[in-house]
């Protein structure tokens, strides 16, 4: 069944506003508090949330095989693990719902009144619970950038960086959704000059812009996911700010890895938006060189053209757009990190979270980090106030933001948008 909601000429008698992420085209899903304080999946048009939990009690889903609860809880993960083809036929219906040729919701008034709600009355939940979360770092130019600063520009790429997408095992409960603020982590760093490790609040905490994206149950213990298989178990994406402190990253890491540096603190985009969605702006990914191990080799376009933007907005100023990147920049596309992930026969479930990695562009101002733009603090860059960064100071605010457009369509992913606070004041019993 083709995801028919995602013709351009379709319209919807939902008023939109001009450039919203939200056309009739997208229909994300989400968790969401109502004005009534009752927790539902919904989706949204333009700013509209619409609760699919009272659309399914008043029977506009019917003959669609779900259980009668199934939008009435406050996580997707039993909705994503009934599989794509559920997605797909409650996408659809919920196109024609909306669309400008169909009446049945659009003159009743009664019904408008119990599933239709503005997004200025709703309260955004984690749209899943997120068993495991595993971050690649998929970006060339950003492990490019990052090897050439750490260790040798002649070397940047490890020697296994062009044969596997590397990845870590993160901490999936401190994934926070947009609009929660982030405490300034204190942790145990080895500043330069130090004779021994001192301890305090980070005094360089950045951003990561990457995306991450939700899997359904795939595999069973022990068996690979194939890489031509691995899109159908990819329920959709969602923007993801991977919070890092580079002094407690730099001198914890080794030999194992990231630990404190991130597990402080990753902020998400509330809607997921689905690979349906997604569709009509494949792109083909980098070319990799040399060409990966069978496994890992797939034909075709598996990437997606997603412009990406971060703004720092410092405390009560005005915002700067301090990056612009793609998600197409990724070599490791998510197929090859989804069969890589489980090449060794490792279980995937409903609701598991994978990050991208920081995705940078080619150029100096396509980096997603400040660690890269500022270069390691040696080429600050310059707000709209006048002001400078090379970190992230308190009470700063970053945005990211996502979208994709083709044919006078945008589909996007509205915003992660997150406030630093400044670490916990100075008391005994954090310092010790
Ligand atoms: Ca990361």
């Amino acid at each position: 069944m083709p995801a028919k909601t995602n013709n351009p000429n379709k319209k919807t008698w939902l008023s939109v506003p001009l450039n919203s992420d939200f056309p009739i085209q997208n229909i994300p899903f989400g968790v969401f508090l109502t004005r009534d304080d009752i927790i539902t999946i919904g989706t949204r048009i333009g700013d509209y949330a619409i609760d699919l939990g009272a659309l399914h009690q008043l029977g506009y889903f019917e003959g669609i095989p779900l259980t009668d609860d199934i939008f009435l809880q406050d996580t997707l993960n039993d909705f994503i693990s009934d599989g794509k083809k559920t997605w797909r036929s409650v996408r659809n219906r919920i196109g024609e719902i909306f669309d400008l040729g169909n009446e049945t919701l659009q003159h009743n008034e009664d019904h408008q009144k119990i599933v239709l709600f503005s997004m200025d009355e709703v309260e955004m939940k984690l749209p899943v619970q997120i068993g495991d979360y595993t971050d690649f770092y998929s970006s060339k130019e950003h492990a490019t950038n990052v090897g050439s600063m750490f260790r040798d520009p002649e070397n940047a790429l490890l020697p296994n960086w062009l044969h596997l997408p590397v990845a870590y095992h993160g901490r999936s409960s401190t994934i926070v959704t947009s609009g929660t603020p982030v405490r300034r982590p204190l942790g145990q760093t080895y500043p330069k000059g130090a004779d021994s490790p001192v301890f305090g609040p980070s005094k360089l905490v950045d951003f990561e812009l990457e995306m991450a994206f939700i899997t359904t149950d795939a595999n069973v213990l022990g068996e690979p996911i194939p890489i031509e298989e691995a899109e159908d178990y990819i329920f959709g994406l969602v923007l993801f700010n991977d919070w890092s402190a580079r002094d407690i990253q730099k001198w914890e890491y080794v030999p194992l890895g990231p630990f404190l540096a991130k597990n402080f603190a990753s902020s998400i985009s509330p809607w997921i938006v689905t690979l349906d969605a997604l569709e009509p702006f494949r792109v083909q990914s980098p070319k990799q060189v040399p060409e990966p191990l069978p496994y890992l080799r797939q034909q075709g376009k598996h990437s997606f053209d997603i412009t990406l933007e971060v703004d720092l907005t410092p405390d009560k100023g005005v915002p700067t757009t301090i990056t612009r990147s793609n998600f197409k920049y990724m070599y490791w596309t998510m197929a090859q990190q989804m069969a890589h992930h489980t090449v060794n026969g490792c279980k995937v479930n409903s609701g598991d979270m994978m990050g991208s990695g920081t995705i940078s562009g080619p150029g100096p101002d396509s980096y997603g980090s400040l660690l890269e733009l500022a270069w390691q603090g040696t080429k600050p860059i310059k707000l709209k106030d006048g002001s400078e960064r090379k970190f992230i100071e308190d009470n700063d605010m970053v945005t990211l933001r996502g979208y994709c457009e083709k044919e006078n369509i945008r589909i996007g992913f509205g915003e992660a948008s997150t406030r630093l606070l400044p670490a916990l004041e100075q008391k005994e019993k954090y310092y010790y």
